[in-house]
């Protein structure tokens, strides 16, 4: 008998992995570099389906049936070309490595082509939802080349998470494709979540609300148009009591946003391509200011003053959070979309973006109602230059913004954070604007560099002589 698929890398990402293909149906081939792991999961979960476990990559690759399937599931990095240089001589051409950790796309794209030249396909797949995700149905967003997704997609449509019955697995472009809207996705998620953590301060320090009403707050905004899983988590964590001390959970916990680093990677991207994902840079540096001590405490202790915290709000605080909440999503998804299509172009991926928001629907960590609204927005106009111009967003966001105007200013007035919120608006005023003010950058430009300016009355570029006498213009 012989293996439909692999997985090679059984930490608990691969675990589940394997156990959600096995408890479809197919026959699993299982490796790991230390046999124990294997072991573990065959003796504990060995009942669910059908593993052919291997103590040697040998015999994982011999267990398989051709085209050999191997996904790898280790820790990101040189762990992954430490599996690949132990895998690729010994398989044949046609097999493929289906890399599922969250690898960069920069990586990907290097493995795939150094792959390729050997007659292997090499399949950079994001993999989102998690632990719980990869056992009972994760998101997944396979890169590599198309033909690899006939003999593979089937297999990964088959575990992944299903929104009426379509899987939410799509093949997404080739080469890096994959992982690189992976990474877009991750960078979304954290400008959710710290719009969502925004949300929640205001609620508590000018509404005054406990943690616990706080949560009554989120539950009821999930039912509507927020209605999503970090939504819900959000209530479920705000409810949470810390045992040992009958306090709050979220006062026990040191105020400090960790992070893994696919944040960053998503910043440092969109700079590259020169996308100003704005929304997505606020929430990675907000982590940042978070994390940095030093800064912290020397602005505590010299005291560096704000204003009163006086509660007040020039409207209904919930229903205005509620609209500069939804308002701001909307400029951080529509950022995120720019950003994979301009890599799409730049890298000639052809990505479907309505394709990615119907795959993020379910199993993966920003899954939401309000992704169908985007996929709609994308199938009506495949190259909408921005989701704020489609009209249901347009509605949207025209409707809350006197609210995220109004909650801008009681955040500021007050002193309290609100970086998301606030950066949102100003990308939002940014792009309505008729006029903006970068017109005397370039005119600062032109005075210190001579870098030329383009004038809005005839075509052609144009350079201020500054220093002579009249300050005639010339044609540069
Ligand atoms: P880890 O990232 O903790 O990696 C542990 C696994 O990697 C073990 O199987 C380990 O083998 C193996 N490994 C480490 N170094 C090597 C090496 N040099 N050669 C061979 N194998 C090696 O596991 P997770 O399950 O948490 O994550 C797996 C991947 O999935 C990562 O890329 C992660 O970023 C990604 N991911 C994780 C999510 C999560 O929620 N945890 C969500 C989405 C993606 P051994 O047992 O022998 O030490």
């Amino acid at each position: 008998q012989k293996a439909q698929i692999g997985v090679t890398g059984l930490a608990v990402m691969g675990r589940n992995l394997a156990r959600n293909f096995a408890r479809h149906g197919h026959t699993v081939a299982l490796h790991n570099r230390s046999y124990g792991r294997t072991k573990e999961l065959v003796e504990e979960f060995g009942h669910e389906g059908t593993f052919l476990p291997a103590e040697s990559a040998e015999q994982f690759v011999a267990s398989l049936e051709r085209p050999r399937r191997v996904v790898i599931m280790v820790k990101a990095g040189p762990a992954t070309d430490a599996v690949i240089d132990e895998f690729a001589p010994l398989l044949e051409e046609g097999d493929m490595l289906i890399d599922a950790g969250n690898a960069h796309y920069a990586d990907t794209r290097r493995r795939e082509a150094a792959l390729k030249a050997k007659g292997l396909h090499f399949v950079g797949a994001g993999v989102s939802g998690g632990e719980e995700g990869a056992l009972h149905g994760p998101s997944i967003m396979p890169g590599g080349p198309k033909e690899s997704y006939e003999a593979l997609g089937p297999l990964l449509e088959d575990i992944a998470a299903k929104v009426d019955g379509e899987p939410c697995c799509v093949h997404v472009g080739p080469d890096g494709a994959g992982h690189f809207v992976k990474m877009v996705h991750n960078g979304i998620e954290y400008a959710d979540m710290q719009l969502i953590a925004e949300a929640y301060d205001l609620l508590r320090q000018v509404g005054g609300h406990s943690p616990a009403e706080i949560a009554g707050i989120f539950t009821n905004w999930n039912e509507g148009r927020l209605g999503s899983y970090l939504i819900e988590i959000t209530a479920e964590v705000l409810k949470q009591v810390d045992a040992a001390t009958g306090k709050p959970f979220v006062d026990i916990v040191v105020d400090r946003a960790e992070q893994k680093g696919t944040g960053r990677w998503t910043v440092q991207a969109a700079l590259d391509l020169g996308v100003p994902v704005s929304g997505i840079a606020e929430s990675v540096f907000a982590r940042a200011i978070s994390g940095g001590v030093p800064e912290r405490t020397a602005a505590t202790d010299a005291g560096l003053p704000g204003p009163a915290v006086t509660g007040q709000h020039a409207g209904d605080l919930r229903a205005d959070v509620e609209q500069a909440l939804f308002a701001s999503k909307i400029v951080a998804y529509a950022q995120g979309f720019q950003q994979i299509q301009a890599a799409s172009k730049e890298y000639g991926w052809d990505i479907d973006p309505g394709a990615m928001a119907k795959i993020w629907r379910d199993g993966c960590i920003i899954r939401a109602k309000f992704l169908d609204f985007i996929k709609q927005a994308y199938d009506k106009n495949p190259t909408l230059p921005t989701l704020l111009v489609d009209q249901y967003f347009l509605d949207a966001v025209s409707g809350a913004q006197d609210a995220w105007r109004r909650v801008a200013v009681t955040a500021a007035q007050q002193g309290i954070p609100a970086p998301g919120f606030s950066s949102a608006l100003a990308y939002y005023d940014s792009l309505r604007a008729s006029r903006l003010p970068a017109a005397l950058i370039q005119g600062q430009r032109d005075f210190f560099g001579a870098h030329t300016y383009q004038r809005v009355d005839k075509p052609g570029s144009f350079h201020t002589l500054w220093a002579a006498e009249g300050r005639p213009e010339v044609d540069a």
